[in-house]
This record gives structure tokens, sequence and C-alpha cells, in this order.
């Protein structure tokens, strides 16, 4: 372990290494220190079955050089990621796959809509969407923001706005409470979407060699302890004075914590704090989901883009479709997430419901996948991404990265950066880096 760091982070997980990373780059003298015996957290990607490297879910890195993880690769590390771009969104929908109407070529050639439909879904994309300021729609919500888009445009189509449900449910990554989800966040995303040069991307090789490239970077001027827990994070006189770690005192005076902050008072002293802080970090509500990956002996479909289905809404990818290397040859690697909530998951019976849903939806998609199958995981996730873009919880009204005492940081998909899920984690990252630098006036 290093000694005197002049940084302490708490976490390994995709922020703390992001963050991390970029630290130690600037010459801070950077200890990572981790509770598990791995570093990536949720983002964490292992080999798993001989040639297959599995992610956790589908980590693809939306909007890509739009994206948080683009800018502090190549800004702030000088590294130009090495991403290969997703092909088409594909939609599955009354039982037939359709172009995925987001671009004016799709929306040319969708099946989706009728042409009243096409011309009216085009002008809300441009004015409803494309145009909107963000701010405003913070605190609306999907469900009456909908409402609204159908009275100004005196369109009333059943299919279209089904459609622009499960279009908010793909952005928020969220199972339905369209009458919580924030519609700023939505249109915040199309028009980031809009502005990048490809919608999604994938990390060549998977996370796996990403999380690995940013620990050699954080060990060049620090290092990162597995099995090291912190057990508290200590405040005096109004300043981060260090940590307490597996019985030991380490000392600095800049502290990050990585953890979602509906925990951090396991290691914080809940005396020191605001009240309305600690209410706001612990109603944070996370959301939930079940994950299949599946190992197929022989290729079932070309589609190198995500799919989604309306009913039940899911999302897909053939991962080995993007970058071959993550699968054997010959053989296709194959992941599928259905969103739901921490209270559907409690129930045994509700979450089989969920698994034999997602086995039938598949075969409808793919008919004869069933045959092919090689192996099988089924993960409930029980945390998903930290926080649900709500309009209580959205970007704004999040903890700030920056913690209410002097050296006392936050980064993680629980803050307020921008995005969803694991995007909300890497924005954090930026974000605190960002303000990290600027308090020791780094440049
Ligand atoms: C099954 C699953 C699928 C997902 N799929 C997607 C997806 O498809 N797309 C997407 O964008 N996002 C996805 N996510 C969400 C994404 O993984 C997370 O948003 C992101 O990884 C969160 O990173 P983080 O750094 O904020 O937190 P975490 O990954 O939670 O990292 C926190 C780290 O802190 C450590 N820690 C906690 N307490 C202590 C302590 N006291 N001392 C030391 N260390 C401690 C933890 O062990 C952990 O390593 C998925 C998540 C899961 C679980």
């Amino acid at each position: 372990m290093i000694s005197n760091p002049d940084v302490i982070i708490c976490g390994a997980g995709i922020a703390g290494l992001l963050t991390g990373a970029v630290l130690s780059h600037k010459g801070l003298k950077t200890l990572v220190l981790e509770k598990t015996n791995r570093v990536g957290g949720r983002s964490n990607s292992i080999e798993f079955k001989e040639g297959y490297v599995v992610d956790n879910g589908l980590h693809v890195i939306r909007y890509v050089k739009k994206s948080p993880t683009w800018k502090i690769f190549k800004k702030y590390l000088g590294i130009k990621l090495d991403l290969i771009n997703l092909g088409d969104t594909k939609y599955f929908a009354n039982g037939k796959w359709h172009d995925y109407p987001l671009s004016v070529r799709a929306l040319g050639t969708t099946t989706l809509f009728n042409q009243d439909e096409k011309t009216v879904f085009g002008k809300i994309l441009v004015e409803d969407i494309l145009k909107a300021k963000i701010e405003p729609f913070l605190e609306k919500d999907v469900a009456s923001w909908i409402n609204e888009v159908e009275n100004k445009h005196d369109f009333h189509s059943k299919n279209a706005r089904f459609f622009l449900e499960t279009l908010a449910k793909f952005m928020l990554v969220s199972p339905g409470m369209l009458d919580l989800l924030s519609v700023g966040e939505f249109i915040e995303g199309i028009q980031t979407g809009a502005k990048a040069s490809a919608g999604a991307a994938y990390p060549r090789g998977g996370w796996k060699p990403l999380i690995e490239q940013l620990c050699d970077i954080i060990k060049k001027n620090g290092s990162i302890e597995l099995n090291s827990k912190v057990e508290k994070v200590i405040i005096e006189a109004g300043k981060v004075q260090g940590v307490m770690s597996e019985g030991n005192k380490i000392q600095a005076d800049t502290v990050i914590v990585n953890m979602p902050c509906t925990q951090i008072f396991s290691v914080l002293d809940e005396k020191l704090f605001d009240p309305a802080f600690i209410q706001k970090c612990k109603s944070i509500r996370p959301s939930a989901g079940i994950f299949m990956d599946f190992g197929l002996r022989g290729k079932i479909s070309e589609n190198n883009g995500s799919n989604i289905s309306a009913e039940p809404f899911t999302m897909s990818i053939f991962t080995s479709n993007i970058d071959p290397s993550v699968a054997p040859e010959g053989e296709q690697l194959y992941t599928i997430l259905q969103p739901t909530t921490p209270e559907i998951l409690q129930d045994k019976e509700k979450r089989d419901e969920i698994i034999n849903g997602m086995n039938n939806l598949i075969e409808k998609m793919f008919p004869g996948f069933s045959d092919l199958v090689l192996w099988k995981r089924v993960s409930v996730g029980h945390v998903v991404d930290g926080a649900i873009p709500l309009i209580s919880q959205h970007q704004k009204i999040r903890p700030s990265v920056k913690g209410p005492f002097q050296g006392l940081y936050f980064t993680g998909d629980t803050y307020n950066g921008p995005g969803t899920g694991g995007e909300i984690a890497h924005s954090s990252a930026l974000l605190c880096i960002q303000q990290v630098l600027n308090d020791l006036n780094i440049e």
C-alpha cells in the first residue's frame, strides 16, 4: 500500500476507478480501498465459461463521443477509447420486427407507423423534443407530457402513444412509472443522442480490459487495495482527515466516497450532517432488473444493434455480433434485461413469472433460439441503476459530488451527473474530477 496518499477513494466501482485514474494521472498519490476481492463493482465483467467475456447486463456506452466516458479518457487521460459502434436498433412489437424510428432514415422506413403517424411523430421529435429546453421539464412527468403533446398536435394514435411510452422506458431504463419519470431527463437523452455520431458503442474486448487499463493508470502513482473495507471517514474540525480501514487510520486531506448515497452513513457519522441531506441520500430509489445471458452453439441473429421489445419491455444485445472476441468462434453471446422494481423482485411468484415471460418472448423474437442454448445465466439485480431518473430525484436534485465538508467528495450512480444508470456513474465521475482538480488548483 502506498504511504501518505493525497487522495483516498472508498470503493473500486467504475466511478471510483475513473476518478482515481485521472487524479493519479494528474500526479496525486491515489489510494483506492475496495471491500471486496475484485474491482469494477457493478460494472464488473467476468470470463464465464470458456471463451466468453460476460458483463453485468448490457454495458454499452451511449452517445459514444458525446459520452462522459469518452471525455474522461480523451481529455483527462489522453487516450482514444477503442469503441465499436452498435448497428441499428430494432423494435419487436405485435409479433414483428420494425426499424426503430429515432432517425429520419428509420422514420422513413419503419413499418411501425402509418403515414399520418410518421408525420406527427416527426413533428413531435423536432418541435417537442429536439428543440425543447431541458431545465423546465426536469420536474414534469412523462405521462402528463405525452398527454400535452397529443393535445397540442390534436393527434390521438394509440400506436404512437404506446411507442412514446416505450421510448421513455428505453431511454430511462425503467419498467414503467411514467407518472414519475422525468421528461427533462428523457429529452436530454434524445438530444445528446442526436448530437452524437452513433447511438451507442461497446468497448473492444468488453469492460475487462478497459477496467484493467484504469487500474494500471492508478497503480503508476498509487495503489488499489482489495479486501480493504472502509469503516469510517474521519471528519474533524469541519475537514476530512482520512479514513479508518481494517482497524488502521490512514490520513489524507481528500476522500472520495464511491458508494451509493443510500449507504454512505455506514462510513459517515450521521450526527455531523444536516437532516435534510441525510433524508435526501437515504430516499434515492434504485431500479431493479432480471438479466439472462446465453451462450449459443450457432448464430441465430445477425443484428449488431440493440433489440427492444414492447411487451414485455426488454432490451437485449448479441454482444458477440458487436465484438466477436467476447465469445468462441462460431458461437454467440446474447444478453437480455427486463427492468422491474425492487418490490416486485421480493415476490418469488412474480419473479418466476417475469423469467417465464422473458423465455417465451426470446423464442418469439428468435424462433429456434432454445435449440441452440449451450449455457444460460439468470441474474436477479436488486440494485441495477442506483437512481431511476424520477422527477423527485433528477440530476439537479440528487446529492452533489462535493460533500458538505472540506475534502469530502462523492462519485457514483446516485449523485448529480446527467444520464441513466452507468452513465450517471460516469458523468458523476467527470463532475467529481473537475471539482477536485478545481479545488486543488490543478490544471
Ligand atoms: C446486473 C446489473 C446490470 C447492469 N446493467 C447496466 C447496463 O446495461 N447499462 C448501464 O449503464 N448500467 C448498468 N448497470 C448499472 C451500472 O453497473 C452501475 O450504474 C455502475 O456500475 C455503478 O458504478 P458505481 O461506481 O457508481 O458503483 P458500484 O459499482 O456500486 O461501486 C461501489 C464500490 O464500492 C465498494 N464499497 C462499498 N462499500 C465499501 C466500503 N465500506 N469500503 C470499501 N469499498 C466499498 C463496492 O464493493 C463497489 O466495488 C447494471 C448493474 C447491475 C447490477
